[in-house]
């Protein structure tokens, strides 16, 4: 297995603190909206990564937070809290908004099969493990209280900037180009572990702590969270390309200060989905959901395949125009799949040679691409109806594209509605002309396409294989 480290820029072999076992931890949404589907693409992204381990035989923990406190709205500790603007927008308490798009995160995430991380904890439930993190660093030196917040002290550390080379002057260009400098800070990187005294005295979420009631900032969570349930020292760490500065950068500065070593081997990032217009974005008002793409009448596993015929790597443009083509591809892969009959024994290794085979290409840095390449191989080529589908069963481990799940007949199915009747009310002539081999055919001709009929009591029932 190989993976695009971008602590080293380069792809390396995959070697886990543990043989066999992996810990991975993905920073999980922030509950104030509607997940984007540029969020989707990072979400789907990590779970090919998570399923592609266990596809290679890892035994995987991955752990997610939920945000649902700390988040501000610039990733530096400025502007408002992204979960109090929801709160207000919506006339609701934070709490509310937290538990409702925490839900309608996951119903997306069922829609697009992704699967549900082993633990997910919403930074609400750790205060009392951020506080103590703060306590440590407060007392190791690398922080300090100032204007009755706590901030980290970036210049204590040898390296504070690991992911890139760009100097630390031009990473604050954009994160807070319209912002005054808060004057509390040491250093202009240092960033808020404690908030206490702060401008938002309206924050509705505060808590106890021996600074003052006050609330965490952001970046302490996934630092909390992933040590309580991976321990000291992880594997790897996921997130969107915007996440590694500064969420990144100052999670691996606080946590290794903390710990006093690495802390962990592998950081893997989603470059972003853009539409025409630039990065896809919350604030931009209108934007991009799964339950907008099933209103226009798009299954959601039409955008996981969209997602999965590019490289994570690379940042990827939506267009319906592209989302259209991949329905159709969808749908014959799908037609082309549903005509493939059992037919008989399976030899067990011939199917593990393509499962090796997969295993090798989408471990190359999860080309799914090459995944789904590997799998028109397989309709092409010589094995039997049932070891093809045994091995689509198998690649659909990591693909997660419903493959070998039959379609249920649904509105905009009128045209094959239409057909599949036509085709029924034909063979119910040719057996009433005793000719049976006229209604055979029509028989074998829809189970080419994937359509199984049924002589029942009631009549003749149809359904997609
Ligand atoms: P948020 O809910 O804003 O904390 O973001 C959730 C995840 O989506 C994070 O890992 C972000 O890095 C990622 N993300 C944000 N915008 C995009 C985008 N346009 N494309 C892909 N991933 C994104
Ligand atoms: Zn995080």
């Amino acid at each position: 297995m190989k993976i695009y480290n971008s602590l080293t820029r380069n792809v390396e072999e995959f070697v886990p603190n543990e043989p066999g076992r992996v810990s991975m931890y993905t920073c999980g949404p922030t509950v104030y909206h509607f997940a984007h589907i540029g969020n989707l693409r990072t979400y789907i992204c990590e779970d090919v990564l998570e399923k592609i381990l266990r596809f290679s035989g890892y035994d995987v923990k991955r752990v997610m937070n939920i945000t649902d406190v700390g988040h501000l709205s610039s990733d530096a500790d400025t502007g408002e809290d992204k979960m109090l603007k929801g709160a207000q927008r919506e006339h609701k308490t934070v709490m509310e908004i937290a538990k409702f798009y925490t839900d309608a995160f996951f119903q997306d995430c069922e829609k697009l099969n992704i699967k549900m991380p082993d633990v997910v904890e919403p930074a609400t439930n750790c205060i009392p493990e951020f506080i103590h993190m703060v306590e440590v660093l407060l007392e190791k030196g690398f922080a300090y209280k100032a204007g009755e917040n706590v901030y980290f002290d970036t210049s204590k550390l040898n390296e504070y900037y690991v992911f890139g080379n760009q100097n630390e002057d031009e990473l604050m260009v954009g994160v807070r180009d319209d912002v005054s400098e808060d004057s509390n800070k040491r250093n202009k990187n240092d960033f808020v572990l404690w908030f206490t005294k702060s401008k938002f005295e309206d924050q509705a979420l505060k808590w106890e702590s021996p600074w003052g009631v006050g609330y965490p900032g952001w970046h302490i969570e996934c630092s909390c969270i992933s040590m309580k349930h991976l321990g000291e020292k992880m594997d790897i760490h996921c997130g969107g390309v915007d996440n590694m500065f500064p969420h990144h950068t100052n999670e691996i500065a606080q946590s290794e200060a903390y710990l006093g070593h690495k802390w962990c081997n592998y950081w893997f990032h989603v470059h972003h989905l853009n539409d025409e217009t630039g990065k896809m974005s919350k604030s931009k008002g209108e934007f991009l959901t799964v339950s907008l793409l099933e209103s226009k009448g798009y299954d959601p596993i039409v955008y996981r395949l969209f997602a999965l015929q590019s490289h994570y790597r690379k940042p990827l443009t939506f267009s319906y125009e592209t989302l259209d083509q991949t329905a159709a591809t969808y749908k014959k892969l799908k037609n082309r799949i549903a005509s493939i009959k059992a037919d008989g024994e399976v030899d067990e290794a011939v199917v593990k040679e393509w499962h090796d085979k997969f295993a090798e290409a989408v471990g190359n840095d999860c080309n799914t691409a090459m995944g789904l390449t590997l799998l028109y191989d397989v309709l092409k080529s010589d094995l039997s109806g049932s070891a093809k589908l045994k091995v689509i069963e198998d690649y659909d481990y990591v693909l997660s594209l419903n493959l070998l799940k039959a379609e249920e007949a649904g509105e905009d199915d009128d045209e094959l509605t239409a057909y599949v009747e036509g085709k029924i009310a034909e063979r119910a002539q040719a057996k009433k002309d005793k000719d049976f081999a006229r209604a055979d055919a029509i028989r074998d001709e829809l189970a080419e396409k994937g359509i199984i009929i049924e002589d029942t009591r009631e009549g003749v029932k149809w359904k997609r294989a």
